[in-house]
């Protein structure tokens, strides 16, 4: 179970069978599988449930959830400004999912801030900042589209929750537990994997759409990544890894490419403590992730303007790559207690 109450959902339940017709989602920019599946899913349930539902995007997206043509009425603020802004002024109730904070949704940002909207909050981020009545937080459940699931069998829309709606939600959970190998200790999170699966949730093509399309470019970049880039500081139990502009372009870098590279020195025997460096046009894009009690959150906030969960957040310098990467060095030697301290348990 998770943490979200039976009676805040019966409240909500009531006021939107009276008051509400037009719903609309959004998630995070370059929204990843849990966001793209947690709206997917739900808003897929709302439209069987009787509502008007559309889901608006910040920004473009990989194909990451299966037979995704399938979905309708969602559409790109990126792309389709005039059109996401019209939909959005005509909500009578809008749902976040999968972030904590409106500073993650990019452009569409200015838009959501200058709305009265009422909002229905659904994530599994620390500390969320986003105002309304309607919070349902929960840090310990593997994906917000877990936590999507529940709330839909606490709002009593089990019954229409179709094979769509199994898929999309199936593809959040899938993601943000990279198959079950993180924040994958609950019993609950297997029970809701079945009843998604029993609805006829495909994890075959789910697995394929997630994993199994790589280009071969990606693979080239990443292979490059490893053995070229890959930097591991044993005594921190650290490792980091940086690509600058021109290597990007030498593997005809697409956005989403380096999705995933930050876990691979996490791997590696002894290290806790994983940083990726990307160098893109106007900023450095800084993925953290660590084992056990050591904060990678905690860490981006303090020192790289950023955020995100305890074992995975992400952060950004605006100075060169160089500067980010030995600052990033330069501070292990003050985390080196910590980090020992980490590393000893993980044994
Ligand atoms: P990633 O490394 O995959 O970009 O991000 C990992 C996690 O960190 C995401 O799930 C997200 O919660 C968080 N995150 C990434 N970038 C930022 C950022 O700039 N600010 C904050 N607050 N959180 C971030
Ligand atoms: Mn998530």
């Amino acid at each position: 179970m998770t943490n979200i109450s039976p009676e805040s959902c019966r409240s909500l339940l009531l006021w939107m069978q009276e008051k509400v017709k037009k719903v609309v989602l959004v998630t995070h920019a370059n929204p990843d599988g849990d966001a793209l599946g947690s709206t997917l899913g739900l808003h897929s349930v709302l439209l069987n449930a009787g509502f008007q539902s559309a889901v608006v995007y910040p920004t473009d997206f990989p194909p990451l959830v299966p037979g995704l043509e399938n979905y309708a009425n969602w559409v790109i603020f990126d792309n389709s400004e005039k059109q996401a802004c019209r939909i959005l002024d005509e909500a009578d109730l809008l749902f976040f999912l999968d972030f904590n904070d409106i500073k993650r949704t990019g452009r569409v940002r200015k838009k959501l801030e200058a709305l009265s909207t009422k909002v229905v909050l659904i994530d599994h981020h620390p500390q969320p900042i986003v105002e309304t009545p309607f919070l349902f937080s929960d840090t310990k459940v593997s994906s917000t589209a877990e936590l999507a699931f529940d709330f839909i069998v606490k709002m009593g829309w089990l019954q229409h929750l179709d094979k769509l709606a199994a898929n999309a939600l199936l593809t959040g959970i899938i993601a943000d537990t990279a198959s079950f190998s993180h924040n994958a200790g609950r019993p609950e999170l297997y029970d809701a994997t079945a009843r998604l699966i029993a609805k006829g949730a495909d994890q075959h093509s789910i697995q394929e759409a997630l994993f199994n399309t790589n280009s071969a470019d990606r693979l080239r970049l990443l292979g490059f990544a490893l053995s070229e880039k890959m930097r591991i500081f044993p005594e921190y139990h650290a490792a980091l890894i940086s690509l600058t502009k021109e290597e990007l372009k030498k593997f005809n870098f697409k956005v989403g490419d380096t999705e995933g590279f930050v876990n691979y020195p996490l791997s590696v025997k002894g290290i806790i403590f994983s940083a990726f460096f990307l160098e893109n046009e106007e900023k450095i894009k800084i993925s953290f992730r660590s084992k056990g009690g050591f904060a990678a959150n905690d860490f981006s906030a303090l020192h790289f303007g950023g955020g995100g969960h305890h074992n995975a957040a992400g952060g950004e310098s605006r100075k060169s790559l160089q500067e980010a990467v030995d600052k990033w060095i330069s501070l292990l030697p003050q985390y080196s207690d910590s980090l020992e301290k980490e590393s000893r348990a993980e044994r």
